[in-house]
């Protein structure tokens, strides 16, 4: 689903990804770990066409991120067809930075319909769909500031899905969260696992990894580490840098 070969992204004369190489397979919740600085968010960043990488070659579902390639030559993406295949991805923050002024179904429906052009009665039926299955049918007439960090969390990730991605991407979904609103957030994030949705997700949270992980890479100064499976890799890493981040974390 998604294919980074020798990925490089600076900025300026900063390298920050120094040949990123990785992939994730349809339906994988794939984990994304390492220290702050490391490069994380740029990657996920670049993947969302978010920032331009400088070399190499990343894909999503089989297409370029950036660009269309024709024979031997590549053409860069108009701001329109980058624009589409945004909306193919989701994406979760560390903050939820949801619209203040609309409810949470309000936040839900805004995409698709002006985006996608879709009707405000089906918009709103999904939206309400997508509450429910987020835990909160019940709150979907509140406000943002009506709603803990856990619920505001929780109407991102309803909002995300409501575009309908076939990835999602999660950068820290709970690092901003008070330690009893984390489970809320990671139960969520584990039934759409459930349901077969491609996830990346940056997280500190080993436990969610090591139960829902199907794949983890330890990235450290904008290079791949160590990658496996998350119980080989959390249980009996191999290099000295992801024992010394383990010891931290765990
Ligand atoms: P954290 O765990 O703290 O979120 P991270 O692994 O997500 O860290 P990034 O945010 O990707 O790390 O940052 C990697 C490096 O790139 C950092 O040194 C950061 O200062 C630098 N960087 C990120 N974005 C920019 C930018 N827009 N301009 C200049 N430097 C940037
Ligand atoms: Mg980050």
């Amino acid at each position: 689903m998604v294919k980074a070969e020798g990925v490089h992204k600076s900025f300026g004369l900063v390298p920050v990804l120094k040949g990123i190489d990785l992939e994730v397979q349809p339906q994988e919740v794939f984990c994304l770990v390492g220290p702050s600085g490391s490069g994380k968010s740029t990657f996920l960043r670049c993947i969302n066409h978010l920032e331009k990488i400088n070399a190499g070659r990343l894909s999503v579902d089989g297409e370029l991120v950036g660009y269309r390639e024709r024979g031997d030559r590549l053409y860069e993406l108009k701001d329109r067809e980058v624009a589409a295949k945004r909306r193919d991805i989701g994406m979760v923050f560390q903050r939820f930075n949801l619209f203040p002024h609309m409810t949470a179904l309000g936040n839900v429906m805004e995409a698709p319909i002006q985006v996608k052009g879709e009707s405000k009665s089906v918009a709103r039926e999904r939206a309400l769909k997508l509450l429910d299955r987020v835990g909160l049918a019940d709150k979907a007439h509140s406000y943002p500031t009506q709603l803990s960090g856990g619920q505001q969390q929780r109407v991102a990730i309803a909002r995300a899905l409501a575009m309908q991605p076939k990835l999602m991407l999660f950068d820290e979904p709970t690092s901003a969260l008070d330690p009893e609103l984390v489970g809320e957030v990671l139960d969520v994030m584990r039934g759409l696992a459930e349901d077969g949705m491609t996830m990346i997700v940056v997280t500190h949270e080993m436990g969610f990894a090591r139960e829902v992980g199907d794949a983890l890479v330890f990235m450290d100064d904008g290079v791949v580490v160590e990658a496996g499976h998350p119980r080989e890799v959390l249980t009996n890493p191999q290099h000295e840098r992801t024992k010394a981040f383990l010891s931290k974390v765990l």
